[in-house]
């Protein structure tokens, strides 16, 4: 048995390693405009498909870096983090993209550290009879998907994901010119809020500084197989001031999360 368990593990490090000297940080975005800017950026760039879900391996700086398109939504995203963990056995997951405000603080190119991030899209709602209607600004139960002994009783805790402190630091020692950096929580869920009351509810209760379709996801999936990871979203619009969608936040975003990759490399190289 221990024969099999160390040359299971001797495996995994050799598949680890073949492409790379140091594991990678893999940077995943869900869209085009999420993605193709970094892509770009990369050097020694070989491209490899599984399924659905496109993945470059390159370096950016002379640091092992892989990007992950991981496609729109909580369920692409959850494969691709089980995808790329399993073929890449990175050092940490950094997943990025483009959000929507819940706090009327933060602009338009503002970016998120996801200090926590947290599916809203899980929620044990009130009984109703046939005829009374539905209210989901009554819906306070958030559904904990993942309780520790499949009780009753755990399944209303609010379910969150930490962002991983070497990750945080990292992205706090980056520079951003084009808005501010905060730290927050990120709520994700396979859904496009427009409702300000809605919004309103999530700011409230969950403490919403963003919301988006992936994030909480793959920090899940992560935790797992605890694979430092952490959440890092742009708002690229923001309803609750007024913030028009502005795409161009894409780019912004995948230059600042290169930056961090780089730069938490190479603190783990020290
Ligand atoms: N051009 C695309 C836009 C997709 S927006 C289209 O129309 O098909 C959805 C994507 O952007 C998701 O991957 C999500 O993570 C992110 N996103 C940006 N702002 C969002 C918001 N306010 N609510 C939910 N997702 C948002």
């Amino acid at each position: 048995m221990k024969l099999l368990q160390s040359s299971l593990l001797a495996t995994s490090l050799l598949c680890a390693t073949h492409l790379y000297a140091q594991a990678p940080v893999v940077i995943q975005g869900a869209l085009d405009i999420e993605t193709d800017h970094m892509v770009s950026k990369l050097s020694h760039v070989k491209t490899k498909t599984y399924g659905g879900w496109q993945f470059w391996e390159g370096q950016y700086k002379g640091h092992p870096i892989v990007i992950s398109r991981t496609r729109m939504g909580m369920t692409d995203a959850a494969a691709a983090t089980t995808l790329a963990i399993e073929h890449y056995h990175p050092a940490a997951i950094i997943n990025q993209g483009t959000s929507g405000g819940h706090d009327p603080e933060l602009k338009v190119f503002d970016i998120v550290l996801g200090k926590t991030s947290e599916n809203i899209g899980a929620f044990i709602t009130p009984k109703k009879a046939l005829g009374e209607g539905s209210n989901a600004l009554t819906w306070n139960k958030p559904f904990n998907v993942l309780p520790n002994d499949n009780s009753d009783a755990e399944a209303s805790r609010h379910l969150t994901f930490a962002g991983d402190n070497n990750l945080i630091q990292a992205a706090n020692k980056t520079t951003y010119t084009k808005g501010r950096v905060v730290e927050g929580v990120i709520g994700s869920a396979d859904v496009w809020n427009n409702e300000l009351d809605r919004i309103k509810f999530f700011h409230d209760h969950y403490k919403t500084s963003v919301e988006e379709m992936e994030t909480a996801s793959a920090a899940q999936v992560a935790s797992f197989y605890k694979v430092p990871f952490l959440g890092i979203r742009v708002l690229s619009n923001n309803a609750t001031n007024n913030g028009g969608y502005n795409p161009n936040t894409g780019e912004a975003c995948q230059d600042y999360a290169l930056d961090v990759a780089t730069t938490y490399l190479a603190a783990q190289k020290k």
